[in-house]
């Protein structure tokens, strides 16, 4: 055995498997297996780390056995799955951290430790081993990428191409710290973080350097932060967030408690339900992965406080396994969700009552905002009721007068008139309004296009009240269709047109407005007409707007012509002005029907002998002014 003890300076930072790997080339061993057989241990001794392991190859090849402990990755096989895992320099390291397929090294290394050893060649370069720890990915010396290749472990591989294609890449200072404490030297401050295992740092750090590498999408929207993570990163982009991480953790607990106050006032703006997940993302998922790290305890309590404090956070939501006692906090989707009511609607009474300013969706919870809101739950005032369906005041005093919605009388006192709509009655008119619809998708654009409008517009094209319309909506006689942006009595359209067919559509006669604008007379003369009964007419009530109105039938219209002749008649005839044309009337004995007024226009036809006078006369007045002219 001892004429081939292995002369192999253990390299500084050297792992077990590397020093027996290089000690088996230059004892001329054919395989790494065969050797350590022959040295009195196995390959899976070597490849565990194990302590005896560790002895052995330090007294074959007369090296510090410390210092090749302190450099070995070390299995640890415990009872329990959650005590498995390894040991690096007696530091914990999850299994997840460790590398155990391929090899990682440093290039530029590996082809100084040939140019420092040229006669011992392949057996010269030596695997430091923490560049199998997976958060090192950076060469602390060469500030390059740490290179995976190769099979792990290895024996009589060639490194010296690799040192061809070397990407620089400086250690991050989380890297920077995690090896002080890898190698037991004085640690670069953050004495908060001392309590902290490695890999929990190491993911920390990436966790809390994603979210802020993502603050600006995250404050647009434009990323969901519970869909971020630190696994789906390269390692690239790790390595750049663990380094940003750890500018913000090791600035102590206060950097932190900062960060996740912006991060909860961004999820306020945003609105909606919140969650831890989705205020924090990775960070949240880093916490919570971690139940029983206890040096964690108060970064979580810390972030439960500031979740709870400043976020309307369902009160029975759990934050990292501790329910959240009632909130001081809440939101419009949260208290919405609570009383069974629209968002935008409780906002608005809630702006209404003063317990909120517009554009406030996250608020804090007083006896006041409560009594509110018990209050809307129960009973509203006009305006609130107002508010509640969505329909102006003019709208409401049309609906209360109408008797369409009915103020349930609480108190009797009088006093509180204003305050007693009840939330059901509302609830009911908007049921029975919205009952038979008909989907028309797309917003107030579509509608328009179909020559739909809204209650109150479409009153006023239809000519009639807004009540009628309401009333025929719970008649099922016209159809509805509601936005789909809007709410309650503002969101339903219909058809003015419908409307329209259905109160006028039956009717034979012409109201006295028709009349006059189809015989070209004044209103007030026709009004005369109906009223002295030289017109006659007919009174129609409405069947829908209860409306009485005077009708005159077409026929009326031609007894009239029959009977009566007007003086604007003569005055075709005489082509004279209508107070000579009267003189002229008056001297062959022809009397209108009244002396004076409206009825001096007003000439009976069945005086036939006066009207022959007045064609005979007005004849030779015609041929007498003919003569006069030639
Ligand atoms: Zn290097």
């Amino acid at each position: 055995m001892n004429a081939w003890r292995a002369k192999v300076p253990l390299g500084d930072g050297e792992d077990l498997v590397s020093f027996c790997r290089r000690m088996a080339i230059v004892s001329g061993s054919p395989t790494l297996g065969g050797f350590l057989t022959d040295i009195g241990t196995t390959m899976l001794q070597v490849v565990h780390g194990t302590d005896d392991a560790v002895r052995i190859a330090a007294e074959f090849g007369q090296a510090d056995v410390d210092r090749l402990r302190a450099a070995t990755v070390m299995r640890v096989l415990g009872d329990s799955a959650h005590a498995r895992g390894y040991r690096f320099n007696g530091h914990p390291v999850a299994q997840g951290h460790v590398e155990r397929s391929v090899m990682r090294f440093c290039p530029l290394c590996l082809a100084e430790d040939q140019a420092r050893w040229p006669n011992l060649h392949e057996a010269a370069p030596f695997i430091r081993g923490e560049w199998q720890l997976k958060w090192m990915r950076a060469c602390p010396v060469h500030a390059v990428a740490l290179v995976a290749d190769g099979k792990w472990p290895a024996i009589g591989q060639d490194f010296g191409s690799l040192a061809e294609n070397v990407v620089p890449l400086p250690p991050s200072g989380m890297e920077t710290y995690l090896r002080h404490r890898a190698t037991a030297k004085p640690t670069s401050g953050s004495e908060w973080l001392e309590g902290l295992h490695l890999n929990s740092i190491a993911d920390f750090c990436e966790s809390v350097g994603l979210i802020v590498k993502m603050e600006h999408e995250v404050a647009a929207d434009k990323v969901k932060v519970r869909k971020l993570s630190i696994y789906s990163l390269s390692p690239a982009e790790r390595h750049a967030a663990g380094d940003m991480g750890w500018q913000i953790l090791s600035q102590g607990p206060e950097m932190l408690k900062h960060l996740v106050e912006r991060f909860t006032a961004m999820a306020c703006a945003r609105g909606g339900i919140m969650k831890p997940g989705g205020i924090l993302g990775p960070l949240n998922f880093y916490l919570s992965m971690r139940p029983n790290d206890k040096a964690l305890q108060g970064i979580r309590d810390m972030i439960r406080t500031v979740i709870a404090a400043s976020t309307p956070i369902n009160p029975s939501t759990q934050i990292f396994g501790v329910k959240v006692d009632a909130s001081s906090m809440t939101s419009l989707h949260v208290m919405a969700k609570a009383t069974g009511m629209h968002y935008k609607r409780l906002g608005k009474l809630l702006i209404l009552g003063g317990a909120i300013s517009h554009g406030e969706r996250v608020f804090r919870v007083d006896e006041r905002t409560n009594a509110l809101v018990r209050e809307i739950a129960e009973t509203m005032s006009l305006k609130q009721a107002g508010v509640y369906i969505n329909a102006s005041r003019v709208q409401m005093v049309l609906l209360v007068r109408s008797g369409i919605l009915q103020a349930s009388a609480v108190g009797g006192d009088g006093r509180n008139a204003e305050r007693s709509f009840a939330k059901r009655d509302l609830d009911e008119f908007l049921a029975r309004l919205t009952k038979d619809q008909k989907m028309i998708k797309g917003g107030v654009g579509t509608m328009a296009q179909s020559g739909l409008a809204t209650i109150p517009f479409a009153a006023r094209k239809a000519r009639c009240s807004a009540v009628d319309i309401v009333r025929l909506i719970f008649e099922g006689r016209i159809c509805i269709a509601t936005d789909q942006d809007d709410y309650g009595y503002m969101s339903v359209y219909v058809s003015p047109a419908d409307i329209r067919g259905i109160l006028y559509g039956s009717r034979t006669g012409l109201s006295l407005h028709e009349v006059a604008k189809q015989r070209g007379w004044g209103e007030n003369f026709v009004t005369f007409l109906v009223n002295e009964s030289f017109l006659a007419f007919e009174v129609v009530e409405n069947p829908i707007t209860r409306l009485k109105q005077r009708m005159v039938k077409p026929e009326s219209l031609r007894e009239f012509d029959e009977k009566y002749i007007l003086i604007d008649e003569f005055i075709g005839q005489f082509r004279r002005h209508h107070v000579d044309v009267r003189k002229e009337i008056s001297r062959l004995g022809v009397k209108p029907v009244r002396d004076s007024g409206i009825g001096s226009r007003i000439y009976e036809r069945s005086n036939g002998a006066g009207w022959a006078a007045i064609k005979i006369r007005a004849l030779l007045d015609y041929e007498a002014s003919r003569a006069q002219h030639n």
